[in-house]
């Protein structure tokens, strides 16, 4: 693929303009990142967004379409990748509840309407999994900024290091000796989604076949996944590298590929044949939650929509009633690289088809850039006494909401976090089984609220 240099464009109609490097513009020498041309379009040679629709009728659609698989069938099936066009054994919901197009309360909810709790255990866990992770990176804000500075690291040395810049170029591009390796980084840069098993494949073969640093494949997949997400990106590679479980590694077998692809693949010879745990720093102690906000409705009310939860109906179903609304995608942060334009694309669609949705309730709706002084700025404009939002995870939307609460002349920020996260999220304190017991207790609380 050739570079060029382009700006991003987001449906939001904002203009990002900033300037980054793609994995795949085979950049060669010692360049800055600021100095790397730009690759062409990412959207119009994917096929993501016509497989993944960016609104919320697709996501209702989805679900009410694997509603009944969710119980024993999910529990028997879904360990099985049948390729791009197979996905039946799963839900793929994951870039609409990434998105809270759809939140995990209604997939919950609409999945115990039609099962009981113990057929369809294994798909409520799962859905659990990623709540558990988001509570556990929540207390541990610290891992995703390691994270960062590692894969900075990482970057640095593809720059100056022209075998591992090879390596990883082959590697992103889906060149290597391994035809499934190849199959699934292919499938997710025209995509936008890879199965799960085939995350825990791939990742595997990165680390310990390959041998290439975990942080660039948790980055590769941050900038094509539609459901790239800090925390289960960041944890789930951490966990495969023997890291977020001190010595339990994850080692993709020739056997386990084969059955579970029911004989598509069988790469003989060519896996690593054992996985040796990566060390990492060590892992912080948990710390408390932030205290999630309380906004006051009698005041002068604008409201952030960002792209972590596009579902704000809960905010104005608590007598929230915004003049003003602000429209904020921050995909683009997810890595120093360029993102996919699907991944961008799906974002700022969807946050379009919110605004869309809720219309008249939001007050008039602004797009400004995605940044504190952008957001400080339309507040003033619109004499704003406070501002709200739905509370963002660790992660770009986060990072911008946190500079604006300390932007000066900013009106007080107000985030508003979810009862299902506020149940869940201190339960993340160990492991996902320890998690796991209390989750007959949380599918009673008050996220059925919501
Ligand atoms: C290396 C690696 C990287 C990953 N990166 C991400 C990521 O960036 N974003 C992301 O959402 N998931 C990630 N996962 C978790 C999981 O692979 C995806 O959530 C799942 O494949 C999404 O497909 P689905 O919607 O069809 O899942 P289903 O099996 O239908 O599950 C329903 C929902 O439960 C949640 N879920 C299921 N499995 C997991 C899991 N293991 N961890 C966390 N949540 C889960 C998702 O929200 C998913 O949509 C990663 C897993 C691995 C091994």
């Amino acid at each position: 693929m050739s570079c060029l240099v382009k700006p991003r464009r987001d449906h939001t109609r904002q203009v990002v303009t900033r300037v980054l490097v793609s994995a795949f513009g085979g950049c060669k020498g010692t360049r800055t990142l600021e100095e790397i041309p730009q690759p062409p379009s990412w959207a119009s040679m994917t096929d993501a967004l016509t497989r993944f629709h960016p609104t919320r009728t697709a996501a209702l659609e989805r679900l009410h379409r694997f509603l009944p698989q969710a119980g024993r069938n999910y529990a028997a099936r879904r360990n099985y990748d049948m390729g791009r066009d197979g996905h039946e054994g799963v839900s793929t919901l994951s870039p609409y509840i990434r998105a809270r197009l759809i939140t995990e309360a209604e997939v919950l909810q609409a999945t115990l309407a039609r099962h009981n709790a113990k057929s369809a255990e294994k798909f409520i866990q799962e859905v659990y999994w990623r709540t558990y992770w988001k509570g556990w990176l929540e207390m541990r804000p610290a891992v995703w900024g390691q994270y960062k500075s590692a894969l900075k690291g990482a970057l640095d040395n593809v720059q100056t290091q022209s075998g591992l810049r090879d390596r990883w170029e082959a590697a992103c591009k889906g060149e290597t000796d391994i035809d499934c390796f190849n199959t699934w980084a292919q499938e997710l840069v025209e995509t936008g989604y890879l199965h799960n098993h085939a995350r825990m494949w791939f990742a595997s073969i990165w680390i310990f076949t390959l041998r290439l640093p975990w942080e660039l494949g948790a980055d590769f997949f941050l900038r094509h996944l539609l459901d790239g997400d800090p925390a289960s990106n960041t944890l789930s590679w951490r966990w495969v590298a023997g890291i977020q479980t001190p010595g339990k590694t994850y080692l993709a077998r020739t056997s386990n590929i084969s059955k579970y692809t029911e004989g598509r693949f069988a790469p003989k010879w060519q896996l690593a044949a054992e996985a040796p745990a990566l060390s990492g720093p060590p892992k912080p102690d948990a710390m408390l939650l932030p205290e999630a906000g309380l906004p006051r409705p009698t005041q002068r009310t604008g409201l952030i929509l960002h792209d972590d939860d596009l579902s704000p109906g809960f905010i104005l179903d608590a007598g929230i009633a915004p003049v003003a609304t602000a429209v904020i995608t921050t995909r683009s942060g997810l890595s120093p690289l360029t993102v996919a334009g699907h991944v961008t694309d799906f974002a700022s669609a969807a946050a379009q088809d919110t605004a869309d949705r809720f219309g008249a309730r939001l007050g008039t709706i602004s797009y400004p850039a995605p940044t504190a002084e952008a957001l400080a700025h339309w507040a003033n404009a619109k004499e704003l006494d406070q501002i709200v939002t739905a509370y963002a995870a660790v992660g770009p939307a986060a990072d911008v909401l946190a500079h604006l609460a300390t932007t000066d002349g900013a009106p007080p920020l107000y985030r508003v976090r979810r009862s299902h996260d506020s149940a869940a999220w201190p339960h993340a304190t160990h492991g996902f089984f320890r998690f796991k017991d209390k989750i007959p207790q949380l599918l009673e609380g008050p996220w059925a609220a919501e």
